[in-house]
């Protein structure tokens, strides 16, 4: 009698079979990097609130338009990240990765952008993050539609420099390990900017006096970069240290999010972590509060200080419009070179 053999496969089955499973994985890839995209940077309510407190500190005759569109500014405050895989060139504005330039960083890296495009060349520079070129790109961009008197683009550039500014505060963004991968410390980067300002951010003081003129943006979002680069390793060793002393099961909890159970850091550790980096995460949420409505303002003076209550009367309507027209979308891609921020 003959052997049992099963039948061969036709080839095109195994073919169809190949391209099923592939386009399956590919769907797969990118609902993954859609949910790491739409959780990444200061969680999406620090960045609203942030642009919102901004508001506030202006002075009268910018709070006239800025209060008028405060939802907006606060709504849209987190344009940039959801635009992270849709548009070329948009994911290296969040970042920069010093330590790939060594312990000297801030003595090699040149504070403007023609000179650092001179000097690093424009590819290597956007591989490894330009978010503070970025803030004053966009702050030179801002200045240049308050002169023009361009409610939309002042709004929509407002709203995107206020996140560019905030990402710059997050230490976890200065850095290659930027969610704690080369030190067994994934999900770290959710934890600190998203799980730590949920759960506390209600005890922070957020009062701030009003903003001041910054004679220059380049320095000082060089130097915010600079505070939050040495922030770094206090968040990852603290971090660390806690998790050597609990247990997995003590570590992590389970909690009902829009009827999902997600496993996230528990509060016993959340509040342990907040008690040992002793009001880190407030000191830097507050300096991006300040710097934004600095960065604002004095974009605002160094165009004129041009008459906002004229402008406050635009129909806002044209808002959507000219947000969803403000860019180019190339999905594919962006989609498999954009890393991933955080995962929690
Ligand atoms: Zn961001």
């Amino acid at each position: 009698m003959a052997p049992f053999l099963p039948p061969r496969q036709k080839k095109s089955e195994k073919n169809r079979f190949f391209f099923k499973n592939a386009l399956k994985f590919s769907i797969l890839i990118a609902l993954t990097a859609l949910f790491w995209g739409a959780k990444a940077h200061w969680g999406f309510w620090a960045h609203k609130r942030i642009n919102r407190l901004a508001v506030f500190r202006l002075p009268v005759e910018m709070q006239v338009f800025y209060k008028k569109y405060i939802d907006y500014l606060s709504e849209n405050a987190v344009n940039p990240d959801k635009r992270r895989y849709a548009v070329v060139g948009e994911a290296e504005r969040h970042f920069i990765d010093l330590d790939v330039y060594g312990d000297s960083a801030f003595k090699v890296l040149p504070k403007h952008w023609k000179a650092a495009v001179q000097k690093i060349g424009e590819d290597s520079l956007r591989k490894h993050g330009i978010v503070p070129w970025h803030v004053q790109i966009a702050a030179a961009q801002l200045t240049a539609a308050f002169r023009e008197k361009n409610t939309f683009r002042i709004l929509r550039i407002s709203a995107d420099l206020g996140h560019y500014i905030a990402d710059a505060h997050v230490p976890l963004h200065t850095t290659r390990n930027y969610n704690g991968q080369f030190t067994g410390q994934d999900g770290i980067h959710g934890f600190w900017e998203s799980r730590l300002p949920e759960l506390f951010a209600e005890d922070y003081d957020m009062w701030l006096g009003p903003a001041i003129y910054r004679k220059d943006i380049g320095h000082d979002i060089w130097k915010a970069v600079e505070s939050s680069h040495s922030a770094m390793d206090s968040v990852l060793l603290f971090e660390k240290q806690l998790t050597d002393g609990f247990k997995v099961d003590k570590k992590y909890s389970f909690e009902l999010r829009n009827n999902v159970l997600i496993r996230m850091h528990s509060r016993e550790f959340s509040e342990k972590y907040h008690r040992v980096l002793a009001g880190q995460v407030e000191r830097r949420m507050r300096a991006s509060v300040q710097m934004v409505g600095d960065i604002w303002y004095t974009c605002w003076v160094d165009a004129g200080q041009p008459d906002l209550g004229q402008l406050a009367n635009a129909e806002p309507r044209h808002l959507e419009q000219n947000t969803e027209a403000a860019e180019p979308q190339n999905w594919l891609q962006r989609l498999l070179h954009v890393r991933p921020e955080s995962d929690n």
